[in-house]
């Protein structure tokens, strides 16, 4: 088996590799910028309740206040109608109390119903104030995915991209060109550049191999390029060696 066929194997290997190491840091990248935007909602809708609850409290609190001051101004008027003498005034005292104490009653029934709105938007406030965090925590949990996979995606790379050049390094200079120049055309990841064929068939583009090709591909002594898709194309036991060898 040529050398160089078990080089191009291997290449197509650590190509797969060098894709499978960006895949999951370029996948996190995405899940943090989701969870950003998740995150982003949750504040906003957290921060709204809490605007509500916070007025709905205030608004709750003026009532109080008010029948407060009026309580203690009906208490006051109770105790002067007690000195009145003059008929009138007492008449007139006596319809301001009762127009006091309906008014008293008023506030007591707005102060009640308002409870019930604080005590709603309290809830509301805490389920959202709950969600938030679970989302905060989330996120925290991905940015320290993300820096950890950071690490070892850069570290991964570097030794991966090492052993690229060296394995190009001792290609054939017109393989090497090709290879690097088919990969780099390539946009989909991970980029196939070296492909088996099967039965004279090559396992890419399915092209039915000129005869003379499909024998030097089970010779399995120099590198055949696809007539259909250009790439470079090896036998199943050339694959199975550039595992072994990339193991
Ligand atoms: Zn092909």
């Amino acid at each position: 088996m040529g050398d160089d066929l078990k080089n191009l194997a291997r290449l197509q290997l650590t190509e797969d590799r060098i894709s499978e190491a960006s895949k999951t840091r370029d996948e996190l990248v995405i899940a943090v910028e989701a969870q950003g935007g998740t995150l982003k909602d949750l504040l906003r809708k957290r921060n709204e309740v809490q605007d509500r609850f916070d007025d709905a409290k205030r608004e709750w609190r003026e009532i109080e206040e008010s029948v407060e001051t009026k309580k203690a101004e009906l208490k006051k008027w109770e105790t002067r109608l007690q000195g009145l003498q003059d008929w009138r005034e007492q008449q007139a005292l006596n319809s301001a109390i009762r127009e006091q104490t309906r008014t008293i009653g008023y506030g007591e029934n707005d102060a009640n119903e308002k409870v019930s709105v604080v005590e709603e938007l309290e809830t509301a406030f805490n389920t959202a104030q709950e969600a938030l965090e679970t989302a905060q925590s989330k996120s925290a949990s991905l940015s320290n995915e993300l820096e950890k996979q950071n690490g070892l995606t850069e570290t991964a790379l570097k030794v991966e991209l090492e052993h690229r050049e060296a394995l190009l390094a001792v290609m054939p200079d017109t393989d090497r060109r090709r290879f690097v120049s088919l990969v780099a055309s390539i946009k989909r990841r991970p980029a196939r550049a070296v492909v088996i064929a099967r039965g004279g068939i090559c396992g890419f583009c399915n092209v039915s191999m000129q005869p003379q090709n499909w024998i030097e591909v089970q010779r399995q002594e120099k590198v055949i390029y696809c007539q259909g898709c250009r790439r470079a194309v090896v036998h199943e036991t050339v694959m199975a060696a550039g595992v072994e060898l990339e193991a």
